[in-house]
């Protein structure tokens, strides 16, 4: 397989990552012990569809203390056997937490995990995720097996002053972007950045108050909102974090127009899809250029799309980062 890499050379704007993103601190067989310190629902109301939860685990006195950056994810091992005996594999969370922790010393790490509650696809019995139920039933002072920290691109560059930032999260895919834009925060915000937050009901935008109490503060960030199955007030009909791209055209069209932003996008596997679509309708074929790579053979009938066809046929530009489960 060919390693070179594949950015067109006149894509512009490309960042300078960070020389080196440690990984790996904790290794699944050589897990640390956190302890955790607070347990919260994070969603505005407790009317909100899905359980989310807010976990800080303090990490204090190990390999992870001080050993992430915003972005990165840590593993969790659940204790117990699967159904053929074997150890529960960790699941990835993502970091919630600044670079600094929670508690500006680098000691508390955090996560926003979502219980998987379901009815099981065969039995029709409830179906409770192993890894999510563990870890958002665990009470302050419970002991927790973690490893990381985890992932190396889905990170902010190595100078932020050089880029504006454009966040697209559904559900918990907002968890980097607590993390990063609180590290902007802490920089003084140095540049713009807009966070696109996606949730099926009003009921379940994570940290909103957080959101908006910032978006008061800082005027280089702007939050907005994509509600996709109620209509709510400031929102003329239902959306999709890519709506909320047209309908809010005037000013993200300039931001992406520009050679600075950079894309993150973080949630549900598939969203990516929607928003390519319509970074393709509403974009001029240079602009898109900048952000996606396109097979001649598919680049005009956005119909054929599928998203099978991430990443060959429509391939993301560094100045695109995708983190999607
Ligand atoms: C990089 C990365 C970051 C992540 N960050 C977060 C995060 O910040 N927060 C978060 O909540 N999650 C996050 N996840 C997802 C997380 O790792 C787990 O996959 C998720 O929490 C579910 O794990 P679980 O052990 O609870 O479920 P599992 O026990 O692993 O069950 C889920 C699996 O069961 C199967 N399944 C699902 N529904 C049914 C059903 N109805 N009937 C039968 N089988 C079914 C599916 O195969 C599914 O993959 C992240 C994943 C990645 C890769």
């Amino acid at each position: 397989m060919s390693t070179a890499d594949p950015t067109p050379p006149e894509v512009r704007g490309i960042p300078e990552m960070p020389a080196q993103v440690v990984q790996h601190l904790a290794k699944p067989n050589d897990p640390i012990v956190g302890k955790v310190i607070e347990t919260r629902i994070c969603s505005p109301s407790n009317k909100a569809a899905a359980f989310v939860r807010h976990i800080s685990i303090d990490v204090s006195g190990t390999v992870l203390e001080n050993g992430w950056i915003a972005g990165q994810s840590f593993g969790v091992i659940a204790p117990g056997v699967t159904d053929k005996g074997k150890g529960h594999k960790l699941r990835l969370c993502s970091i919630s937490a600044p670079t600094k922790g929670e508690d500006g010393n680098g000691s508390i790490i955090s996560t926003t995990t979502k219980r998987v509650l379901d009815e099981h696809w065969d039995t029709h019995e409830l179906f409770t995720g192993v890894c999510s139920n563990y870890l958002c039933d665990l009470k302050v002072g419970d002991e927790v097996l973690l490893t990381g920290p985890a992932g190396k691109r889905f990170v902010l560059p190595a100078d932020p002053y050089k880029h504006d930032f454009l966040f697209i999260a559904t559900g918990t895919g907002i968890a980097p972007f607590r993390s990063m834009l609180i590290d902007l925060i802490a920089l003084g915000m140095p540049c713009k950045a807009t966070l696109i937050m996606g949730a099926p009901y009003a009921t379940d935008l994570l940290y909103h108050e957080d959101m908006l109490a910032w978006e008061k503060q800082h005027a280089g960030f702007t939050y907005r909102t994509a509600i996709s199955r109620h209509l709510v007030e400031d929102q003329r009909r239902r959306m999709y974090v890519q709506d909320r791209l047209e309908e809010d055209a005037d000013d993200l069209m300039p931001m992406l127009n520009a050679d600075r932003t950079l894309v993150y996008i973080c949630g549900i596997a598939g969203m990516e899809l929607g928003i390519f679509k319509t970074l393709a309708r509403t974009l001029s074929t240079d602009q898109l250029a900048q952000y996606l790579t396109l097979d001649p053979a598919i680049a005009s009938d956005l119909d054929s799309w599928e998203r099978r066809m991430i990443p060959r046929a429509i391939k993301p530009t560094k100045r695109i980062f995708l983190e999607v489960y």
